[in-house]
């Protein structure tokens, strides 16, 4: 192995730093396990303070950070800082053979831009072995091939098809920034001077079984009507409280209190309401509040339509972590609740101001092209200048000159330069509230974000 190691490095520029070569902090080297690279791999990386430090001497440009690794028990996150940046990804789980044990996978782009550049690995989620890491020289990113400018939706509205155009136009080229929450927005405009391209907002409240409890919310979609007027594009998600069968109490997970009272009734952990069960017999009770919910939901977004308000619409967002019971049963379920969805609020109710956001990335878990304007990725990395070339590799190769891919929604605001130089090219973001939101940021970054020629704002 340690051969092949330096083959690559003279055949394709490849630097492979060697785990138990490194300055070690709270791990330990190990040999047991047979298939590794060098003289060893290392382990007990499970501990806060868990860390492996190099220091190397590399061309300056863009590299792929490659990591040799063993994690049979599951995937791992993997966190490393290089040159003081933050790069966040996934291990996926390897084979849990004695003769496989150890996998190889690209987890981002790292910049190499000092004489000598520091990489640090931290412990991520802990609790795998880590072989090696190896600095590839990035190939240049493929051609951003745009995609057709026409909406699943063939009635869609003028003013949805001019927003779409607006977007794939400017696809590649930049990024257009997005805040949810109008405290937030505020916050970037008193700082900036620029007020974010997308508002983002969401239906939670409105979900007839907050409704039932909590009041109603007043105002909501008119404020938010009044800021598509100021320029801003729109982008609604809904965090849909479960119709019906909350748990309503703090409930005990794993030895950990969790609050699971109504409110917090979007989540898989305070609803006992089976979405698969609820979709299969259309004639039911469940069935029914479903489509009640969604009935409740039209009425708001016609308000949008009325006042002829496209909108960026996200619903079932990040299905596919199961967190949310609209995706707590798997794929198909939460599909088919997709297409009821889009059925109701197209043909039933003929809005055709929506332009349909989909935002689980996992292939299994995707609809199907007739269905999806644009993929959207959440992404909360640990710093929120990470570039998330990973994910954004994964969807390109996927859908580049077929769908817009965006960043539906970020901890903070990207570093779009930099992100642009490493070939990463979402349509745009938006940034999440509180420690997450624009507000947490130093006024000097959040500045610097915003007044980029990359960036673009409401003008
Ligand atoms: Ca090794």
């Amino acid at each position: 192995m340690l051969l092949t190691a330096i083959f690559l490095s003279l055949v394709a520029g490849s630097t492979r730093l060697e785990a138990e070569t490194a300055q070690l902090t709270d791990v330990r080297v190990a040999t047991q396990m047979a298939g590794f690279s060098g003289t060893g791999y290392v382990t007990d990386l499970t501990k806060d303070a868990s860390q492996l430090t190099w220091s190397a001497k590399l061309p300056k440009g863009i590299y792929d950070l490659v990591v040799g690794y063993s994690a049979p028990n599951g995937e791992k996150g993997f966190d490393a800082v290089v040159d003081g940046f933050g790069l966040s990804g996934m291990l996926p789980r390897t084979a849990a053979s004695a003769n496989a044990s150890f996998a190889r996978v690209t987890v981002g782009r790292v910049e190499v831009n000092k004489p000598t550049t520091q990489f640090v690995v931290k412990k991520g989620w802990g609790y795998y072995d880590l072989d090696y890491i190896e600095l590839l020289p990035s190939a240049k990113s493929p051609r951003l091939v745009r995609p057709p400018a026409t909406l699943s939706d063939s009635n869609a509205t003028p003013a949805a098809r001019r927003l779409f155009r607006r977007l794939v136009a400017a696809y590649g080229n930049g990024m257009f920034s997005g805040q949810y929450d109008a405290k937030e927005n505020n916050h970037v405009q008193a700082k900036t001077g620029k007020m974010p391209a997308v508002f983002g907002n969401d239906f939670m409240d409105y979900s007839p079984s907050r409704v039932a409890r909590g009041g109603i919310p007043r105002g909501e979609t008119e404020r938010t009507i009044a800021r598509a007027k100021a320029g801003q594009m729109v982008t609604y998600s809904w965090h849909w409280n479960a119709p019906k069968d909350l748990i309503d109490a703090e409930i005990t997970e794993n030895g950990r209190t969790v609050d699971a009272r109504w409110y917090k009734g979007f989540y898989t952990n305070a609803t006992t309401f089976d979405v698969q069960k609820a979709l299969a017999d259309p004639s039911g009770e469940d069935y029914k509040l479903l489509i009640r919910d969604i009935d409740v939901i039209a009425a708001e977004l016609k308000k949008l339509a009325k006042a002829d308000v496209p909108v960026l619409w996200r619903p079932l967002h990040e299905a596919e972590g199961g967190w949310f019971w609209v995706g707590a049963k798997g794929p198909a379920p939460c599909k088919q609740l997709w297409l009821l969805m889009r059925d109701r609020l197209i043909s039933h109710h003929k809005l055709h101001n929506l332009i349909w956001v989909w935002n689980s990335v996992r292939p299994e878990w995707y609809p199907g092209d007739d269905s999806v304007d644009i993929i959207g990725a959440d992404l909360y990395p640990a710093d929120r200048r990470d570039a998330t070339a990973s994910t954004w590799d994964d969807l390109f190769s996927r859908f580049n000159g077929k769908k817009l891919l965006a960043l539906t929604e970020y901890g903070q605001a990207p570093e779009v330069d930099r992100m642009l130089r490493f070939g990463v090219r979402w349509s745009y973001f938006v940034s999440w509230t509180g420690p997450l939101g624009a507000s947490a940021m130093k006024d000097e970054d959040l500045r610097r974000v915003y007044t980029s020629r990359k960036v673009f704002n409401v003008k």
